[in-house]
């Protein structure tokens, strides 16, 4: 008689491609792996989505990492349909020595956190909500964001809520979005290195239960020119030392605290150089335009779904109090940038807007498409970078953005991302999407 196999455990990490990757082993190990954690090595950085690695990258073939699993951050549900459990750990990149190493993003996602509540003595509460479509379903045509939509696909929906539930990931609602064959899936708010930690579990579970399912859960930016964009909105707000909520002030326009309004204006001061690493991709471009809910514009709005910084709404039903529900929404982000980097990134450019007492930006209402150049220009509106390459001229422009990583960690980033939209220079965007959908 032959013994059930014994489940594996993934030690895993994402790359600037926002893939996750990462080393299996025996669920039995796994307390043995967490002291010195498993084998990793500095060109991975330079791997890009297409099964290369970007040469030549200032790695090169020798030097060797280890990968640290983070025992708090484990995801494990049995419940994605497949064989074995799916069951993964976030890890931190140290040296062979454990210190950290300077090319990972969850350690810079935790540095960031850190510095700014050092600084200001705030912590970040955050959540991911992901857009999603689903190839290969052969569904009946369906109205938007119908109940129809949704039901056309059981028991999809209750699978992966069932299988997030188990996972850890505290999911909140799944809905059938206004595209095709689009999905959301959000998650409860949690501190914000947990809530990367979530992203990257709630995408390779969708995956998962997708596939077992026989379909294709696809996170790309856009799966066609023309389709509704797939985008990650990033949510944040502030608790202070007392675990008090610090984002919301009644007595200030659109009820933002000063402190998240200096917040803001770092955001919003620093975008087009962040844009890069929030939307990271060749087709992450064609999603942010004016009129598709994304974000086109450095906008900060009340309640505007085409804003790049967006106030959400709060519940006063029953008499609930605004105050800890009140939160931002980043909606200039997508799946193809890393969270962990993406969140880091978000966070050190509200730090220099706390550092520089920066005013609340103005709430902009209208359609800056409709606005003359000096409108937009007094209301602080900025076109966002309109493909990527103009990103990464945009991120090495700003020596505040570059600043904030190691020199050889923005060229390995930079490096990365030219050669990726050198490689598909020669394809339309129709083959270009089509390419991302498939990949993501
Ligand atoms: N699909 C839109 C995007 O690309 C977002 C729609 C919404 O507000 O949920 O970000
Ligand atoms: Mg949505």
């Amino acid at each position: 008689m032959t013994s059930a196999v014994e489940p594996l455990v993934a030690v895993v990490t994402t790359d600037l491609s926002a893939i996750t990757r990462g080393r299996f082993v025996v669920e039995s190990r796994l307390q043995k792996t967490a002291a010195t954690g498993v084998g990793w090595l500095q060109a991975n950085l330079s791997m890009t989505p297409f099964n290369s690695i970007v040469d030549p990258n200032p790695w090169g073939s020798s030097g060797d990492l280890r990968l640290i699993p983070d025992l708090k951050a484990r995801f494990r549900t049995e419940r994605t349909g497949s064989a074995t459990p799916f069951d993964m750990v976030a890890g931190d990149i140290v040296e062979l020595d454990g210190s950290p190493w300077l090319g990972c993003t969850r350690t810079m996602l935790r540095d960031a956190l850190a510095e700014l509540k050092a600084a200001t003595g705030l912590s970040v509460i955050a959540a991911f909500e992901h857009e999603f479509n689903i190839a290969g379903g052969s569904f009946a045509p369906a109205h938007s964001m119908s109940f129809a939509a949704l039901r056309r696909t059981d028991p999809f929906a209750p699978n992966l809520m069932a299988a997030l539930e188990e996972a850890g990931v505290g999911p909140e609602v799944v809905i059938a979005e206004f595209g095709s064959e689009q999905f959301e899936v959000t998650h409860e708010p949690a501190d914000a290195l947990t809530a990367a930690d979530r992203a990257v579990a709630i995408r390779e579970i969708t995956r998962e239960v997708a596939r077992n399912a026989g379909w294709r859960a696809s996170f790309a930016p856009k799966v066609a020119p023309d389709a509704v964009g797939n985008g990650v909105h990033i949510h944040f707000s502030f608790v202070d030392e007392a675990g008090k909520p610090a984002t919301y002030d009644p007595a200030r326009p659109g009820g933002l605290s000063a402190k998240a309004g200096a917040f803001c204006a770092g955001v919003l001061r620093h975008l087009p150089a962040m844009t890069a690493m929030t939307a990271s991709s060749v087709s992450s471009f064609y999603r942010l335009k004016p009129h598709s809910w994304s974000s086109s514009y450095t906008w900060l709005a009340d309640r505007d779904r085409e804003a790049s910084l967006r106030i959400c709404p709060t519940v006063t039903i029953g008499g609930r109090d605004p105050a800890r529900q009140y939160n931002v929404e980043y909606r200039a982000a997508d799946a193809t940038g890393n969270p962990y980097l993406s969140l880091a990134a978000i966070i050190r450019a509200g730090l220099e807007g706390l550092k520089a007492d920066l005013p609340s930006p103005p709430l902009v209402t209208g359609d800056p498409t409709l606005m003359s150049e000096t409108e937009r220009a007094e209301l602080g509106l900025v076109r966002l970078p309109e493909t990527l390459p103009a990103a990464l001229d945009a991120l090495l422009a700003d020596k505040t953005v570059t600043g904030w990583f190691a020199p050889i960690f923005i060229e390995t980033f930079v490096g990365l991302k030219q050669h990726e939209a050198e490689r598909l220079a020669g394809l339309d965007p129709a083959a270009i999407c089509d390419l991302y959908r498939t990949l993501y």
